[in-house]
């Protein structure tokens, strides 16, 4: 299928490697040109270079902690008006209800929340005076199921989440589109952390973590990162207009609701 977006721009945010990298991938292989980001600089200019080299299009890479003011203005530099928006970060650190104070909720809300909202905030306009543009946010199941032990996550991506259902509405008019990805667990580094932190508390192998995870999602295996961006891709595509301000999961069947 034919996406329609070829020569189009976007901003993706951190994405050297991961879901965010699966992401520029997959709009780069429909003829995007892109800014990526990522804090480390050695492996960005390495995924910058085998992405632009893989699919010919090109790519700007730039380093910085996009959660900060500071990042978030040397990222919007290298393209002020992107035709496309991802948003992504690192996810705040597991703990549990007692453990957090105010200032680990702040930190949660800025980079979680604060962080797309701040980036939507600066592109839309640009977007909606063109009458097309798309945003996809990168948040998590927890959105939908909370996952106890990450709760600074539940509430940062809960009150982005809210924050799109209304603003998504405000901006299609203009043909723009808002829409959240709810990755389940996905096959990248992020999981390998989750996983090793059962191994260390239980004593059992990486192995044996894994797999009991994956025995309990009906598709009995993780999400591979090619199949989350050719999702993104999907919603940032010309076919996909009518998709406004939705959270759609990408898990397997872990979230066992019916709508
Ligand atoms: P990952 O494989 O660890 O990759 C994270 C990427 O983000 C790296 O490129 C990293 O590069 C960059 N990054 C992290 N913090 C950043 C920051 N402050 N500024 C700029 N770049 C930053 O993680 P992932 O699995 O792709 O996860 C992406 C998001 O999805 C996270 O928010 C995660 O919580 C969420 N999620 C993942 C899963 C899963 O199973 N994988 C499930 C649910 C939700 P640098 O370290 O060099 O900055």
């Amino acid at each position: 299928m034919d996406l329609g977006i070829r020569g189009k721009t976007a901003i993706v945010c951190a994405a050297s490697k991961g879901l965010g990298r699966a992401c520029a991938e997959s709009l780069a292989e429909a003829g995007v040109d892109l800014v990526i980001n990522a804090r480390s600089e050695g492996p960005l200019q390495e995924t910058a270079r085998a992405i632009a080299e893989k699919y010919g299009v090109t790519v700007t890479p730039v380093a910085c902690d996009i959660t900060t003011p500071e990042g978030q203005a040397k990222v919007l530099a290298a393209n002020p008006a992107p035709d496309i928006l991802v948003t992504n970060a690192g996810g705040p650190p597991p703990g549990l209800w007692s453990d957090w104070e105010r200032a680990d909720f702040i930190k949660a809300l800025d980079a979680n929340m604060l962080t797309p909202i701040a980036l939507m905030k600066a592109t839309l306009p640009a977007m909606m005076a063109r009458g097309w543009g798309r945003v996809v946010n990168i948040t998590s199941q927890s959105v939908k199921s909370p996952i106890p032990v990450l709760g600074l996550s539940n509430s940062a991506r809960a009150g982005l989440t809210g924050y799109v259902a209304g603003t998504s509405r405000q901006v299609a008019p203009s043909g723009v589109t808002i829409n959240n990805l709810l990755p389940g667990i996905h096959a990248t580094d992020r999981a390998v952390s989750l996983d090793e932190a059962v191994v260390k508390a239980e004593g059992i192998t990486l192995q044996q973590a894994q797999a009991r995870r994956a025995e309990a999602i009906p598709a009995r295996r993780y999400g591979k990162p090619e199949e989350f961006g050719a999702m993104c891709a999907f919603l940032c595509s010309q076919h996909a207009g009518f998709i406004v301000g939705q959270n759609i999961l990408l898990d397997g069947g872990a979230v066992n609701t019916t709508l």
